[in-house]
């Protein structure tokens, strides 16, 4: 291999693993009609007990798919959603107690929270009933939230739902 050749595929690896493993986002960054990259990476835990929670090159990608398919919900039941927690890195996700095969890992699942009481159950039954298609939807009524799970090809989805007391 001639020196051109060599330099030209160090600069390409320092240019892939630079995307790879960037250290920063752009927290404004719109990923769907209605999400910005910030909700996907905000967590309180995180900010608290000062964990990274950045994404790599690939997990962006299945964030901003996820954003977009996190739009029917937000369509769904017509107004904003508040996201407690979407995207999660191997360390918050144990910090968290999440199973290590969690949807969140790869940013394919986000927690929003529905209404108190009665209102949230109807939401709950409202996503149910009108969502196209999910992995999985796990309602906690106590915490007030609920789990929406896809897969990367959605013909995969299970349509799981659950109600977790
Ligand atoms: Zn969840």
């Amino acid at each position: 291999m001639n020196k051109v050749a060599k330099y030209i595929i160090l600069i390409l690896t320092v240019l892939f693993v630079s995307g790879c493993s960037s250290t920063t986002i752009d927290k404004k960054e719109k990923i769907s009609r209605y999400f910005v990259m910030g909700e996907a990476v905000n967590s309180s835990i995180a900010k608290r007990r000062k964990i990274p929670n950045i994404p790599n090159g690939y997990e962006k990608m299945s964030i901003k798919y996820s954003a977009m398919r996190l739009d029917e919900v937000r369509r769904i039941l017509g107004r904003p959603l508040v996201v407690t927690s979407w995207y999660r890195s191997r360390a918050l996700n144990k910090a968290v107690g999440g199973s290590s095969t969690s949807a969140h890992r790869s940013g394919l699942a986000i927690d929003v929270m529905l209404k108190k009481g009665k209102a949230g159950k109807r939401e709950f039954e409202k996503v149910k009933k009108k969502m196209s298609s999910y992995d999985q939807l796990i309602y906690y009524p106590y915490r007030g939230h609920l789990h929406v799970g896809f897969r990367k090809n959605r013909f995969d989805e299970r349509q799981q739902t659950m109600m977790i007391r």
